[in-house]
C-alpha cells in the first residue's frame, strides 16, 4: 500500500541530507544569523557538539508570528519572489530549522527591535509546543540538546568530540573569511577556539583565521571582465601545506568545493611546487547570479557553473599573473626558519673564541681578482647588458661575494640575500624555455654526432606521440629503425649533454597521462635541469659582473624566486635579522 508519510518522517529525512553531523547544524544557524543582519555571533557547544549547541546572534529576530512558523517545513522569508536563479542569502530552502527539530530538542527564542518581549517556542523530535514569551535582547538564541536523539542510528557515525570540533572550527572559519565584517566565537565549556573580531578588511580576518605567517607570504590576485570577478590572497610557492584542508573558494560569497577549481590551482602552481604541496589560499568569485546554479546539493557547498572550463582558465591566469608580480619573492618563513637555525655561540657552550679562524678560504672578495670565468651562460635578454651602478638600488641588491662555489651573497638595500646559484639558473633556463616554447621561437642547433637511444615498441610509440610538444622544445627527434629513435636536434641553451636519460624519464612522465598542459611543464622541468648540468652550477667559480647579471636576470624573470620544486632560490636576510643574529636588538 502507498501512503503519503507523514510531516516529522519527511522532516527525519530531509536532516538525514542536511545535519549530517554537529558542524552541519552549526553551519544552517550560523548562515541563519548572517541572513537576518548579525554583527556578531557566537557560539558554545559541549561534548563537540552533540549534547550542546547554543548560537546567540544580534541579527534582526523573528516576531512571535514569524517563530510560530520558522520551525515548519519548507518555512523561508528568503524567496519573496520564488527566484531559485537569483539567489541573494545563505539560506532559501526552508528545512534547516525543521530538519533540526525533527532529530533533537531545539529551543529557539528571539526578539525583534520593536518588539515588548522575546518569545520562545521548543521543538523536541518533531513535536512543537506553545509559544511563551520570555526575556532577551534583539536577536535570535537557538539551543539544541542531543543532537540526533530521536534518530540514534545517527549517533553511530559521530567521531571523537575533538574531531568534530576540529570540523566545526573549520566551518566557522569558512563562514568568517567570507563575512570579515561580523564578530564570530567560539567556546566550549573550557576554552575560546576562535575569536574573529569584526573588521573592514579582508586581510585581517586573514590574519585572525589563517595567521601572520600567511600574511607575510601571500599575493594578492584580482581580476575583472564582465561576467566574472576575482579576488583574494594566494601563498607563495614556497609557503605551502602538506595538504588542501587550508585552500578556501568562495563563490558569490558562498564557500563551495569544487573539483575544477582545486585542479585550476594546481595548474596555476604546477611548475612552482612539487605535486605534493599545496598552497594556502581564499579565492572570491563574483559571477552573476544567473550562470551558476546554488540548488545542487542540499548542503549548499557544490555549485554549478554555466561554463566550467571558462571559470577555471580565469582562475588559472589570475592566479598566476598575481605570482608573477611577486615573481622574485620568496617566502619570509624560510629567512625565520634560517635564524631559528643559528644559535649564539653563548648557547652552545662549546663555542669559544680561539676556534674562530677569519680566513674563510671559500670566500671570493669584491677587490679579488677573478679566477676562471667561463661564459656565463644565462639566457640572453635586457639584463645581459647589466653595468654595475653604485646609484641604482636592486631589489636583489648588489653582489659582493660568492661563496663554496655555488652561494652568492649580496648586500640590498635593507640587509642580504644569499642566492643558490645553481637552483637559480635552473630556474631561469626554465622560465626562458618556457616563453621561447610559447613563443615558437627555441633555439636549435644540429647535433653533429646524432645521439641513438635503443626503446622497446611500446617506448618508441609513447615517445612519438609528443614529438611535435618535444619539436617545440627545441628537440627533434625521429624514429631510427624499429628499435630506436635518433636524436638529431636540441636546443642550443642545452650545450652538450647525452640524451639517453631524458628520453627515458620523458617517457617515465608520459605513461603518468597527465594533462597535456602538465606534461608540457614536466618536459621543460626535465629539459631544464639537464641543461643546468652543462653550464652554470655548483661548482662554477663566477666574477662579480656575472654574479650581478644572474641577480638581474632572476628580478627580470618570472617565478625565480623558487626552483622547479618550490624550494627558494635565494634567502633574504633584513639588517634586524643580521642584528637579532648578534644581540644587537
Ligand atoms: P532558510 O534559511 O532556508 O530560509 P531555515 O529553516 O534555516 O530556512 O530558517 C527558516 C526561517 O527562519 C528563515 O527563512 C528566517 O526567516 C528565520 N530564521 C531562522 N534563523 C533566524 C535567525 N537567527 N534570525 C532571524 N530569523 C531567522
Ligand atoms: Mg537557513
Amino acid at each position: 500500500m502507498i501512503r503519503l508519510l507523514d510531516a516529522n518522517v519527511i522532516n527525519q529525512i530531509a536532516a538525514g541530507e542536511v545535519i549530517e553531523r554537529p558542524f552541519s547544524a552549526i553551519k544552517e544557524l550560523v548562515e541563519n544569523s548572517i541572513d537576518a543582519g548579525a554583527t556578531r555571533i557566537s557560539v558554545r557547544v559541549r561534548n563537540g557538539g552533540q549534547t550542546l549547541i547554543i548560537v546567540e546572534d544580534n541579527g534582526h529576530g523573528m516576531d512571535s508570528m514569524d517563530l510560530e512558523i520558522c520551525v515548519e517545513r519548507h518555512s523561508t522569508s528568503k524567496l519573496p519572489q520564488n527566484d531559485l536563479f537569483n539567489i541573494k542569502t545563505m539560506g532559501f530552502r526552508g528545512e534547516a530549522l525543521a530538519s533540526i527539530g525533527s532529530i533533537a530538542r531545539m529551543t529557539i527564542s528571539s526578539k525583534t527591535q520593536g518588539s515588548d518581549s522575546a518569545w520562545s517556542v521548543k521543538v523536541e523530535g518533531g513535536v512543537k509546543s506553545e509559544l511563551s514569551p520570555c526575556s532577551g535582547t534583539t536577536g535570535t538564541r537557538i539551543e539544541i540538546r542531543d543532537l540526533f536523539f530521536a534518530t540514534p542510528a545517527r549517533l553511530k557515525f559521530l567521531k571523537s568530540p575533538s574531531s568534530e570540533m576540529s570540523a566545526i572550527v573549520d566551518v566557522m572559519n569558512k563562514l568568517a573569511i567570507a563575512h570579515p565584517h561580523i564578530t564570530f566565537i567560539l567556546k566550549d565549556d573550557t576554552r575560546t577556539f576562535l575569536e574573529h573580531i569584526a573588521t573592514d578588511s579582508l586581510k585581517e580576518r586573514l590574519r585572525s583565521v589563517l595567521g601572520e605567517d600567511f600574511i607575510n607570504n601571500c599575493a594578492f590576485v584580482e581580476f575583472q571582465n564582465e561576467g566574472i570577478a576575482i579576488k583574494g590572497y594566494v601563498s607563495l610557492p614556497t609557503f605551502n601545506r602538506g595538504n588542501r584542508m587550508q585552500q578556501f573558494f568562495f563563490v558569490n560569497n558562498r564557500c563551495i568545493q569544487d573539483q575544477l577549481l582545486l585542479t585550476a590551482i594546481r595548474v596555476a602552481y604546477q611548475d612552482l611546487m612539487s605535486s605534493d604541496r599545496y598552497p594556502i589560499l581564499a579565492l572570491f568569485m563574483d559571477i552573476s547570479p544567473e550562470e551558476i546554479d546554488v540548488n545542487v546539493h542540499p548542503t549548499k557547498s557544490q555549485i554549478r557553473f554555466q561554463d566550467p572550463q571558462e571559470i577555471k582558465s580565469y582562475v588559472i591566469s589570475t592566479v598566476k599573473k598575481g605570482l608573477g608580480v611577486s615573481s622574485y619573492k620568496t617566502s619570509s618563513t624560510i629567512s625565520d626558519q634560517m635564524m631559528n637555525r643559528f644559535s649564539s655561540p653563548s648557547s652552545q657552550g662549546s663555542y669559544t673564541s680561539s676556534s674562530y679562524t677569519p680566513s674563510s678560504s671559500g670566500f671570493k672578495f669584491d677587490s679579488s681578482p677573478s679566477k676562471t670565468t667561463l661564459p656565463f651562460e644565462v639566457p640572453s635578454g635586457p639584463a645581459q647588458s647589466y653595468m654595475p651602478s653604485i646609484d641604482e638600488t636592486y631589489p636583489l641588491g648588489h653582489a659582493k661575494a660568492q661563496i663554496h662555489e655555488n652561494y652568492i651573497v649580496a648586500q640590498t638595500d635593507q640587509g642580504m640575500i644569499i642566492v643558490d646559484q645553481h637552483a637559480a639558473h635552473e630556474r631561469l633556463v626554465y622560465e626562458k624555455m618556457k616563453s621561447d616554447f610559447y613563443a615558437g621561437t627555441v633555439a636549435r642547433q644540429t647535433l653533429l654526432m646524432p645521439e641513438i637511444v635503443d626503446l622497446s615498441h611500446d617506448e618508441i610509440d609513447t615517445l612519438m606521440s609528443v614529438v611535435e610538444t618535444l619539436k617545440k622544445f627545441g628537440v627533434l627527434i625521429e624514429k631510427f629503425g624499429t628499435s630506436g629513435v635518433i636524436i638529431r636536434e636540441i636546443p642550443v641553451i642545452m650545450g652538450n649533454v647525452t640524451f639517453k636519460d631524458i628520453v627515458l624519464s620523458i617517457i617515465e612522465n608520459l605513461k603518468e597521462n597527465e594533462d597535456s598542459q602538465i606534461l608540457e611543464m614536466k618536459i621543460n622541468e626535465i629539459l631544464s635541469s639537464k641543461s643546468c648540468h652543462g653550464s652554470v652550477r655548483s661548482g662554477r667559480i663566477l666574477t662579480l659582473p656575472e654574479m650581478n647579471t644572474l641577480l638581474r636576470e632572476m628580478e627580470a624573470t618570472p617565478f625565480s624566486g623558487q626552483c622547479n620544486h618550490g624550494r627558494p632560490t635565494y634567502v633574504d636576510l633584513k639588517l634586524k635579522d643580521i642584528e637579532r643574529l648578534f644581540g644587537r636588538s
